[in-house]
């Protein structure tokens, strides 16, 4: 099974695709991840994209097309993938298409993650993330049971993402609005999209999914 997980930043993709890995064991694929690893090991690609994060606008198709080909190069065929992320453009839903045939494999479902923008400032001004192994939490909708540590591994350092302000995130809707959000129709005229009401609860939207996928 592959599918993506669509929505504007803070509709929770990260938090479902998590535990879509833990139910399908499925391979969450995000484009987001892959490229603040970059940046962290200042590679020449992470180099190059530092600031365009920053400013919440979008790295080029080719950079993102090529992290997606690499890891799908690199797992089983028989392992499921969650696209998280990606495809954000015309061109990389094209390139998706080419990647997922050069690899043998068939798109199963686009799930829209359909949230309320008011919402997602909040959502994303309130995250934050275990610095070992990387669980997602969020200051009022999704703390660690006790205060101060992880839930999954017991860590007490967490961090926050330098993109995750008021500004930026504003920034970033915009892009998902202009550039993001014309791929949709694509994907409809094939039959694939489904919707699930992202402004539900954590575990309501996980449940959405369940019954989505079976
Ligand atoms: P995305 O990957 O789409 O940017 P995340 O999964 O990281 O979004 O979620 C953004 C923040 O909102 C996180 O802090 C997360 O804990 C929280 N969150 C995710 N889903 C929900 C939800 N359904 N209701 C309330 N908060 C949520
Ligand atoms: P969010 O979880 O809030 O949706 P991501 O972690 O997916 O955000 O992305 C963070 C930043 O990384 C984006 O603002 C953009 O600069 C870059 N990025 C991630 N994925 C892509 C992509 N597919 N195409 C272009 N830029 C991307
Ligand atoms: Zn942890």
């Amino acid at each position: 099974m592959n599918i993506i997980l669509l929505g504007p930043p803070g509709a929770g993709k990260g938090t479902q695709s998590a535990r879509l890995v833990e139910k399908y064991g499925m391979r969450q694929l995000s484009t987001g991840d892959m490229l603040r690893a970059a940046v962290k090991a200042q590679t020449p690609v992470g180099m190059k994209a530092k600031a365009v994060m920053d400013r919440g606008e979008l790295v080029s198709d080719e950079i993102v097309s090529e992290l997606i080909d690499a890891e799908l190069a690199a797992m089983s065929a028989e392992t499921g993938a969650i696209f998280d992320g990606y495809p954000r453009t015309e061109a990389q839903a094209e390139s998706l298409d080419s990647l997922l045939a050069k690899h043998g494999r068939n798109l199963d479902h686009v799930i829209e993650l359909a949230v309320n923008e008011d919402a997602l400032v909040e959502r994303i001004t309130g995250r934050f993330t275990c610095v070992n192994c990387g669980t997602g939490y969020h200051d009022k909708f999704a703390q660690p049971k006790v205060e101060g540590v992880c839930d999954n591994c017991g860590s007490t350092e967490f961090k926050r993402r330098p993109d995750d302000n008021e500004e930026t995130v504003r920034t970033r809707m915009a892009e998902y609005r202009a550039k993001t959000a014309p791929i949709l129709p694509v994907y409809e005229s094939r039959g694939i999209v489904s919707r699930v009401d992202g402004m539900a609860g954590i575990d309501e939207v996980t449940a959405g999914l369940g019954n989505l996928l079976g």
